[in-house]
């Protein structure tokens, strides 16, 4: 799957000089690693969003020039932190990193620049990176965010995306069993549900049932103190086949994201 031809960081620093003159976009994988329940890899986040950027890179070969810098494994996923494996920076170390590397790729000489990002804890710290370097740097950072784009791009795969969507479950199981199969335990794979000891009827990570209202309240547990095993959703209908439909759908969007992005920072 890793095209080295699109690897920057298998270039030498004179190739890299050469590649930056080019004006190609780079895509920057940044992922986390955080649990996902007993039968998938803390490392998921991660390993979709490098591989993901090797997609996108394959996707739109010919039509866009791009190369895939190193991914940044870490990131930010402060709700997990009761479940072992969870190895999160602070939201101002990770915004800190995201901003050193877009200021390092642009001293050496790149001006688009792509994150791939895939953890939903990510999120605002990179995001604030992104916009502080648009202001300093004067460089427009697009962002696409796999995991989430599943969501959205997937609800008319299932009867009742609601009860299958969740953290471990649909359609995150799916993608994985079609990308890594062989890092997915489907023996020890378990639905579930949230719970709260404390009275609240949770809904999702922060979301609590108020009274009648159709709309949520919001409240920041820990996700340990709503979940035993760490999952949410379904995991039964979980298949490579809805997997390989994830990587058409999502892929797809991102690989035409990336030529937009291509197309509108031309003269950058
Ligand atoms: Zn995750």
């Amino acid at each position: 799957m890793i095209d080295n031809s699109k690897s920057l960081g298998r270039l030498s620093w004179t190739e890299v000089a050469e590649a930056a003159d080019r004006n190609p976009v780079v895509l920057v994988p940044i992922g986390a690693i955080e649990q996902h329940g007993p039968h998938l890899p803390v490392h998921e986040d991660s390993i979709v969003a490098e591989w993901a950027a090797y997609k996108i890179a394959e996707l739109t070969d010919g039509e866009v020039d791009t190369l895939v810098a190193p991914a940044l494994h870490y990131g930010h996923s402060p709700t997990f932190r009761g479940f072992a494996g969870n190895l999160s920076l602070s939201a101002e170390t990770l915004k800190a990193v995201v901003r050193d590397i877009i200021e390092s790729l642009v001293q050496s000489g790149f001006k688009r620049i792509v994150l791939v990002d895939n953890n939903g804890g990510n999120v605002g710290p990179v995001s604030g990176a992104a916009v502080d370097c648009r202001r300093d740097l004067g460089v427009l950072i697009g962002h696409v965010y796999p995991w989430q784009l599943g969501y959205g791009l997937m609800r008319d795969v299932y009867d009742d995306a609601a009860a299958v969507y969740g953290h471990g479950a649909e359609p995150e199981l799916s993608a994985m069993l079609a990308i890594f199969p062989e890092q997915v335990d489907m023996s020890k794979a378990e639905s579930g549900g949230l719970n709260s000891e404390s009275g609240w009827t949770p809904l999702s990570y922060a979301d609590a049932k108020i009274g009648d209202y159709t709309v949520p309240g919001t409240v920041y547990w820990d996700f340990s103190e709503v979940s035993k095993n760490g999952v949410t959703g379904d995991v039964s209908v979980a298949d490579k086949a809805t997997g390989a439909e994830w990587i058409r759908r999502v892929m797809g969007f991102c690989a035409e994201y990336v030529r937009e992005y291509d197309r509108n920072t031309a003269t950058n």
